[in-house]
């Protein structure tokens, strides 16, 4: 036994987003309840608080709202979450928050803080893919079968 997924934090309803909040999603709930999940929050653990400026991809940067450039806190903190789900040889599934520009998978924020949406990956995402897990949305997850 051991973990069988590493979600994102928020989807478990960790009140660890940007607003001090979360986006719980009762499945994801119901199996960390169960003892079944790891959580990262690559924000978090790159030493970003709660609650923050919001923060989206600009170029090759991260930039916060107020223009702080915050970078080294998304690649260290997707760096200790990767080393953290590689603690656990049982993890081969990782779930992430769509949009996040740590998390998402198939889109981000434009970087004008306008609510935009652009197709582009998470620095979190991109490091999880590279290192062959099979990684999902959290819409996509809705559809995977628990065993
Ligand atoms: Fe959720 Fe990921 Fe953002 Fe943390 S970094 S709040 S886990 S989307």
């Amino acid at each position: 036994m051991g973990y069988e997924y590493a979600v994102s934090a928020c989807l478990c309803g960790k009140n660890v987003r940007y607003d001090g909040k979360s986006k719980v999603l009762s499945k994801w709930k119901e199996l960390y309840d169960q003892g079944k999940v790891l959580l990262i929050c690559p924000e978090v653990q790159g030493g970003l608080s709660i609650p923050r400026e919001p923060s989206e991809m600009v170029g090759d940067k991260i930039m916060s709202r107020i223009g702080v450039d915050v970078t080294h806190n998304f690649t260290s903190g997707a760096q200790e979450a990767l080393r953290m789900i590689q603690e656990h040889p049982s993890i081969h599934t990782i779930i992430l928050k769509e949009n996040s520009p740590s998390c998402g998978l198939h889109y981000v924020y434009d970087g004008t803080f306008s609510g935009t949406k652009i197709e582009g990956m998470g620095v979190f995402a991109r490091v999880a893919i590279e290192h062959g897990y099979k990684v999902y949305n959290e819409v996509e997850a809705e559809d995977i079968v628990i065993g």
